[in-house]
């Protein structure tokens, strides 16, 4: 055929986190979009491209779990004000940075619309494979309200703003009807924030949100969907409640505990911890302008991090590589890694943002894999990420190679 497409990658060393040691030698054949042979010996072809990586790293490509491709700013009430066109415009930016720094999909937590999702598909803008909720629901006063005590305005002007990464609505029939609005849009999953947050005003950490009746519903809503309900949940408490409800993928999961943990093992949900936030939150927050209300909460859901990590792991837990980054925030990204790994094995904090990551996003086998019938989402690092993890940091520095669906996006390797 004319207008086909073959690359061969030769003398890979191939790092997907399934093993501690990197496979080396191994040759790959991606046809148009996809990969489409994995191998021990050369692959042979007529045409193409042959790419000789003398032993470089070849990965899939890396998978946010939980990120927000619409947040501009750490002001999320200003972020919800701003123009369609700006808020546009600045994700462009932010996704441009993510596929830069070797993100090829990410799932989008509350921000991104389908028409975001669509021109990515369309190849209109330079950046990764979203998976999108839509608008992240959360109840009057919650995670998704940045009304302060003074502020008396109605909130429903929130369901049509881009910027704004959730909606406020109460009551059981009001929220099944968003919901199934936000999937008639598009959504892929559903958001909804049953707990307090640090970014909102008047939501403390400690706060449910959401009645149990409204997240049951919300889950029956999903399952109609073939879907699933994803919890912003901090607290052991507002996670065992949350999972009780049928909650399938915890958020966040800050100050989990061991009895919290293993429920979550239990019911086979997967957590996304995100420590990076937390941490750039705390050292950039006040200076980038997030409200004195806010910053006073950081520290509450900082400290437990990195313990929250152990306590999953202990458990048996699933964990999503995730960041929830906002506004200029967005290039500590790839830092997740190295924060994961002070507590982690190393090629499993890799597995979190490949095979792991794509049980998450319910992809297995499209992405975060090196296989036969995968998307050719691949990225070539310099030097082995298992001995090394912040080979993946500093903006994509040492990864001279980003391909995406088959499409090179970067190639610094010749
Ligand atoms: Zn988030």
């Amino acid at each position: 055929m004319a207008d086909e497409h073959i690359t061969i990658f030769a003398n890979a060393g191939i790092v997907d986190g399934s093993l501690e040691t990197r496979r080396d030698g191994m040759h790959v054949l991606v046809r148009n979009g996809t990969i489409e042979a994995v191998d021990d010996r050369e692959i042979r072809a007529q045409a193409g491209r042959l790419i000789d990586l003398k032993g470089k790293t070849l990965m899939p490509g890396l998978i946010d779990c939980h990120a927000h491709v619409c947040a501009t700013t750490v002001r999320l009430g200003d972020n919800a004000l701003l123009p369609d066109s700006l808020v546009t415009a600045k994700s462009m930016h932010i996704m441009k940075g993510m596929l830069k720094r070797g993100f090829t999909t990410v799932r989008d937590l509350g921000g991104a619309d389908f028409g975001l999702q669509q021109a990515v598909a369309e190849g209109l803008i330079a950046g990764p494979r979203l998976v999108i909720c839509g608008k992240g629901f959360s109840q009057t006063g919650g995670h998704s309200d940045f009304r302060g005590r003074y502020d008396d305005r109605p909130s429903g002007w929130l369901l049509s703003r881009l910027g704004a990464l959730g909606a406020v609505v109460d009551g059981i029939e009001p929220l099944r009807a968003a919901i199934r609005d936000q999937i008639r849009r598009g959504g892929q999953f559903v958001k909804l924030m049953a707990n307090g947050g640090v970014a909102s005003p008047t939501d403390p950490v400690n706060f449910f949100g959401f009645s149990r009746a409204e997240i049951e519903m919300a889950v029956e809503e999903a399952a109609m969907a073939r879907t699933y309900v994803s919890g912003h949940l901090y607290t052991a408490e507002s996670i065992l409640r949350g999972i009780n409800c049928g909650i399938a993928c915890v958020e966040h999961a800050t100050l989990v505990d061991d009895e919290a943990a293993r429920a979550i093992k239990a019911a086979g949900a997967f957590a996304v911890p995100t420590l990076i936030i937390f941490e750039s939150l705390n050292r950039e927050g006040a200076a980038l302008g997030l409200p004195p209300e806010s910053v006073a909460k950081i520290d509450g859901v900082r400290r437990p991090g990195l313990a929250s990590l152990e306590t999953l792991r202990a458990a048996g837990v699933t964990m999503g590589y995730g960041t929830d980054l906002l506004g200029a925030l967005h290039t500590y990204q790839s830092e997740e890694f190295v924060l994961r790994d002070q507590v982690l094995p190393t090629h499993e904090v890799i597995r979190s943002a490949t095979l792991d990551a794509a049980k998450v996003l319910r992809m297995e086998g499209r992405i975060g894999c090196i296989a036969p019938g995968a998307y050719a989402d691949l990225i070539v690092v310099d030097g082995n990420p298992l001995k090394d993890i912040s080979l993946l940091t500093r903006q994509g520095a040492h990864i001279p190679l980003i391909m995406k669906e088959g499409s090179i996006i970067k190639d610094d390797l010749t």
